[in-house]
C-alpha cells in the first residue's frame, strides 16, 4: 500500500474541483507498483509527457486532447488501478540520452506514474491528474497497436549508512521544518511524514517536490540518480527558498507595521482634531496652545498686537497638532511671547553714580565720557522725552567703543545688546522676512530684542560703516526708521507684521570710519571720536586695566608679577601695530598665559616682565615702525596718511627725464589723489616763470609719480601738499628735507585747505622719527587734542600757501638749480633703496 501525504498537499481545501479530485485521490492509494519480470525489467505502457517534467511524489494535472491513444492508456491504467510509465522527448534533450528511435529520442530516466483522476470536461478533451512514484531506467521503447511500451529498470538508490549521511537528513529535515512554518500549504502530516522517511533519495524527491524550482533545476534532479547528492542538492535549495521566504516575511512585515503606525496617527490626529473642535469653545487640550495662551495672556500688548495674537491663536486650536501649519503658528506665536513688550527696566540717572562707574572702567576718553554725562544729565531732567540724538562712536577698533557702550548701560543699569550691521546687504537682515518664506524669521533688531529682555536696553549698533545696499533693498533706509524717534514707536518687522515699539531703546552705534557711513544716517546722529592712543596712553590702559583683567583671567591675580615699562612699550611698538588696544590685550594675555603654565609647572616666577623676556616668551618682534628717511633726496617728500588703524607716514617719490611731457602716476595712487597729482603740477607750471624753468621743459620731458604700496590703501586729497613738494623738488633738483612730514589739500593757485585725522597724523609722525611736522592753519584747532607730551617734541608748521611748504620743506630756495633736473640727483648720495624702486629711469644730463 502506497501511503503518501503529499498526495493531499496540493490541494486547495476550499476549491469545491479540488475536493472531488482529492476524493477521487485516495483511490491512488490502492494503486500498487509494477512487479518487475523473472530478468529485473518492469514492462508496460507509457505516455510520452514530452518536455512537462515531473519529479518524484510531485503531482501533476494534465489535459489530454487530440491523442486519442494516449487517452485509452490513461482510462485502462487508472479503471485498473495499475500504474503506467513516462518518458520525456524533447530536441534539446539529445544530448543527455542514448534511448534512441533514430526521428524521436526520450530522456534515458522515466517514471512510474499512477493516475488519480478522471474527467472529460467536453467532448473531446480529459483531465487527468498524475502522480509520479518512482524514476526508471528506460531500456526500450516501442508502438504495440498503436500504445507505446516500455521496458525499464527501477532506479534503486542503495545508500550506506554513514554518520555523515545521518547527519545530512537532519538537516534536511530541520530546514525542511523550518520553511514549512513559513509557508502555508505544507501542513503537520506532511512534516510528520517527511520525519519518518528512511531514504535519503525519497527524502530528497520529497522536499523537492514541494519547492518551486526552475526548469533546469526539475532536469538536474530528475536525472540525478545518486539519493545522496540529491539530498545534499535539496539541502541548498532549501536553505535558499527559506531565506527567500524570510526575507519576504521581513518585508512584509515592515511594510505592515507602517502601515499600522500610520493609519493609528491618522486615527490619533482625527480624533485630537474633532475633540479640538468640539472644545474650541471651551478649553482645548493641546499642551502647546495652554502654554502659548496662558505666556501671551500674561503679557500686556498693544490693541494691534493683541488682535493678531488671538486670530493666530484661533487658527492654532483649529490645525492638527503635528502639521506644518501648526508649527509655523506656534513658532510665530513663540516669537511674540518672547519678545519684550511690557518689561522694562527702571533707569539709574544718578550722574555721580554714571561718572564713577565711566571712570572705573575706562582712561583717558574725555571727550566722550564728558558727552555721555551730559546725555545722561538731559535725560535725568526729563526722563520721558526721548528725542535724544543718536550717538555715534568712531574709531579705529580697539579703541574702547564697545566697553564704554557698556559701561553706559551698567551707568544706566540697563541691559546691554549688541549687533553687527558688517556686510549686511539686504534690507530682509534689518526687518526679516515674511512668514510665507520657508523658515523665516524676524530681522536683526527684533532677534536682537529677544536678547535684551526689556524694551529699554541699551542697544549697540556695530560697524553701521560696513553696510552696503543692492538689488534686495537698501538695509540703511531700514536702519533710519530704527533710528528715527519720529518712526521707532512702530517699526515694522515683515516677520511679525504687527508694528513693535523701539522709542525706549538708547541706540548707540560705532563706525570705524565716517567716510562710509550712508549721509542719511549720518545726518541723524551725533559722531563721538575714539581717536587712538598713543604710547604713553598705551601703557597706562594696560597697567591700569588690560594687565589687570588678563591676570584674573589666567588665574594669576595676587602674583606679584609686574611688567616693566620697557616691555610694554616693546609690545606695543614690535608686536602690535593698532590704534586702540585690542591686540596689546591679547599680546598681555598670551604673555600671562605661559607663566599660568609655569606656575602649574611648579617653577619659579619671573617677579618681573622685561622686554627680553618678552621675547623670550613671544619671540621675535614682528613689527617696526615705519621711520623717517635719513638723508634729504631729490624728488623725495613725506605725507601723513590717515588709517583706520591710526596715522602712517608715507613717501611719495617724483621722478622727471627726457620724454614728451607725459605724466605717469604708479603705485597705491587713487582717483582722488591723481587728481590732487594733476592740481599739483598744474601748480608748479603756474610758477614756470617764477622758479625759472625753461620755456620747454614740460613739452621735452617725462614726469613719473609713485606712491609705494603700503599694507592699507589710502586716498584722499591729503597728499595734495605733499605731491606739489616732491614735483618742485624733482623739476628744479632742489632736495627736501628728510626730517620733514606735511599733510594738506592744495588748490591750483597753491592755496592749502585743511584736512582730518590730525590728531593720528601728528601722532604718527611723532612715531616715526619726524622732526617738522606742516599742517594746514585752518587744522590749528585740532592741536588741542594731541597730547602736550607729544607737541613739545615736535615742531608744527602751519601754512596757508605752497610758498610756505616749500620754503620750510626744501633745503634751499625754490629756483631752478639745473634746468634738466634729473642729472643732478646722480651726484647725489643715493640710498640702497633708491636705486630698486627706480630702476627704470634713464638719468639722463645734458
Ligand atoms: P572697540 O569696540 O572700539 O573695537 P573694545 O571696546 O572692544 O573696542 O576694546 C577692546 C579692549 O580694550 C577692551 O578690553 C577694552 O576694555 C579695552 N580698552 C579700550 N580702551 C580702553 C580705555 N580707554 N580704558 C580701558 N580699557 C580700554
Amino acid at each position: 500500500m502506497y501511503q503518501d501525504p503529499f498526495f493531499f498537499n496540493h490541494v486547495n481545501r476550499d476549491d469545491p474541483i479540488q475536493i472531488s479530485r482529492f476524493a477521487t485521490l485516495s483511490n491512488l492509494r490502492s494503486v500498487k507498483d509494477r512487479k518487475p519480470d523473472k530478468d529485473g525489467y518492469l514492462v508496460g505502457p507509457a505516455i510520452d509527457l514530452e518536455e512537462m517534467l515531473l519529479l518524484p511524489h510531485a503531482m501533476m494535472p494534465l489535459t489530454l486532447a487530440e491523442d486519442p491513444n494516449a487517452m485509452d492508456t490513461l482510462r485502462d491504467a487508472y479503471q485498473n488501478s495499475e500504474t503506467l510509465f513516462a518518458c520525456f522527448s524533447r530536441q534539446d534533450f539529445n544530448h543527455l540520452t542514448e534511448t534512441a528511435e533514430p526521428e524521436k529520442r526520450y530522456l534515458e530516466i522515466g517514471l512510474e506514474v499512477a493516475v488519480g483522476s478522471l474527467i472529460s470536461l467536453d467532448n473531446d478533451r480529459e483531465s487527468v491528474l498524475l502522480q509520479a512514484r518512482n524514476r526508471v531506467k528506460i531500456e526500450d521503447i516501442w508502438q504495440e497497436d498503436g500504445l507505446l511500451m516500455m521496458r525499464c529498470l527501477p532506479v534503486k538508490s542503495r545508500q550506506r549508512k554513514s554518520n555523515s549521511l545521518t547527519a545530512l537528513k537532519r538537516a534536511v529535515v530541520n530546514e525542511f521544518e523550518r520553511y514549512a512554518s513559513l509557508v502555508e500549504f505544507i501542513n503537520d502530516d506532511v512534516v510528520e511524514f517527511v520525519r519518518s522517511v528512511e531514504d535519503p533519495g525519497d527524502l530528497a524527491d520529497m522536499v523537492l517536490s514541494t519547492l518551486d524550482l526552475s526548469e533546469a533545476d526539475r532536469l538536474a534532479f530528475l536525472i540525478e540518480t545518486d539519493g545522496a547528492a540529491r539530498l545534499e542538492a535539496s539541502l541548498r535549495n532549501l536553505k535558499h527558498e527559506v531565506r527567500l521566504q524570510e526575507l519576504e516575511a521581513e518585508i512584509q512585515n515592515r511594510v505592515q507595521s507602517s502601515l499600522d503606525q500610520n493609519q493609528r496617527e491618522n486615527y490619533l490626529r482625527e480624533q485630537l482634531t474633532t475633540l479640538q473642535r468640539e472644545l474650541n469653545d471651551g478649553k482645548p487640550i493641546d499642551p502647546e496652545y495652554q502654554e502659548l495662551s496662558e505666556a501671551l495672556a500674561k503679557i500686556s500688548l498693544p490693541q494691534e498686537a493683541r488682535e493678531t495674537v488671538n486670530k493666530e491663536l484661533d487658527r492654532l486650536a483649529n490645525t492638527p497638532p503635528f502639521s506644518p501649519e501648526n508649527a509655523l503658528i506656534s513658532a510665530y506665536l513663540h516669537w511674540v511671547a518672547e519678545l519684550p513688550w511690557d518689561k522694562e527696566t527702571a533707569d539709574n540717572l544718578d550722574i555721580n553714580h554714571a561718572r564713577e562707574i565711566l571712570e572705573k572702567n575706562h582712561f583717558g576718553l574725555q571727550k566722550a565720557k564728558d558727552r555721555i554725562l551730559e546725555y545722561l544729565a538731559v535725560r535725568s531732567l526729563k526722563p520721558k522725552r526721548n528725542r535724544q540724538p543718536i550717538l555715534c562712536f568712531v574709531g579705529p577698533p580697539g579703541t574702547g567703543k564697545t566697553s564704554l557702550g557698556k559701561s553706559i548701560a551698567d551707568a544706566l543699569e540697563r541691559n546691554f545688546v549688541r549687533v553687527s550691521l558688517g556686510g549686511v546687504h539686504d534690507e530682509a537682515e534689518i526687518r526679516g522676512h515674511r512668514r510665507t518664506y520657508i523658515g523665516a524669521l524676524p530681522g536683526r533688531i527684533l532677534q536682537t530684542m529677544r536678547k535684551a529682555k526689556s524694551v529699554n536696553p541699551v542697544f549697540m549698533l556695530d560697524e553701521i560703516d560696513k553696510l552696503n545696499a543692492d538689488f534686495q533693498g537698501d538695509p540703511a533706509a531700514a536702519l533710519l526708521e530704527v533710528l528715527d524717534p519720529e518712526q521707532n514707536y512702530a517699526f515694522s518687522d515683515h516677520y511679525l507684521e504687527v508694528a513693535y515699539d523701539l522709542s525706549k531703546v538708547l541706540f548707540i552705534t560705532t563706525a570705524n570710519t565716517v567716510s562710509s557711513i550712508p549721509p542719511a544716517l549720518l545726518d541723524r546722529m551725533e559722531l563721538i571720536e575714539f581717536p587712538g592712543y598713543i604710547l604713553e596712553e598705551k601703557i597706562a590702559i594696560a597697567n591700569q586695566f588690560l594687565i589687570p583683567k588678563q591676570m584674573e583671567e589666567n588665574s594669576l591675580d595676587g602674583e606679584p608679577i609686574l611688567f616693566q615699562e620697557e616691555a610694554l612699550k616693546a609690545l606695543v611698538e614690535g608686536y602690535t601695530y593698532e590704534a586702540g588696544v585690542r591686540n596689546l590685550e591679547r599680546e598681555i594675555g598670551s604673555v600671562l598665559r605661559k607663566i599660568a603654565r609655569m606656575k602649574s609647572e611648579g617653577k619659579t616666577l619671573p617677579a618681573e616682565i622685561s622686554p627680553e623676556l618678552v621675547e623670550e616668551l613671544l619671540g621675535p618682534a614682528e613689527f617696526f615702525p615705519a621711520v623717517a628717511e635719513q638723508n634729504d633726496e631729490i624728488g623725495m617728500a613725506t605725507a601723513i596718511a590717515w588709517t583706520e588703524n591710526g596715522g602712517e607716514i608715507m613717501p611719495v617719490e617724483v621722478l622727471v627725464m627726457e620724454g614728451k611731457g607725459n605724466l605717469q602716476m604708479t603705485g597705491q595712487i587713487g582717483e582722488i589723489m591723481q587728481e590732487s597729482a594733476q592740481a599739483a603740477l598744474s601748480y608748479l607750471k603756474s610758477k614756470q616763470e617764477a622758479f625759472q624753468i625753461p620755456a620747454d621743459f614740460f613739452e621735452d620731458m617725462d614726469i613719473h609719480i609713485h606712491v609705494p604700496e603700503g599694507s592699507i590703501p589710502k586716498d584722499g586729497p591729503s597728499a595734495g601738499i605733499t605731491l606739489a613738494t616732491a614735483l618742485t623738488s624733482a623739476v628744479l633738483a632742489v632736495p627736501v628735507r628728510h626730517d620733514v612730514a606735511m599733510t594738506g589739500e592744495i588748490t591750483l593757485r597753491g592755496r592749502v585747505l585743511p584736512v582730518g585725522g590730525v590728531r593720528e597724523k601728528v601722532l604718527a609722525a611723532n612715531r616715526s622719527g619726524i622732526r617738522t611736522v606742516l599742517l594746514p592753519r585752518k587744522n590749528e584747532k585740532d592741536l588741542r587734542e594731541v597730547p602736550p607730551q607729544v607737541l613739545k617734541k615736535l615742531q608744527i608748521v602751519l601754512v596757508e600757501h605752497m610758498d610756505e611748504v616749500l620754503a620750510a620743506a626744501l633745503v634751499d630756495k625754490p629756483i631752478s638749480r639745473k634746468p634738466r633736473a634729473a642729472s643732478s640727483r646722480a651726484k647725489k648720495k643715493k640710498s640702497a633703496s633708491d636705486q630698486q624702486d627706480a630702476p627704470q629711469a634713464s638719468e639722463t644730463s645734458r
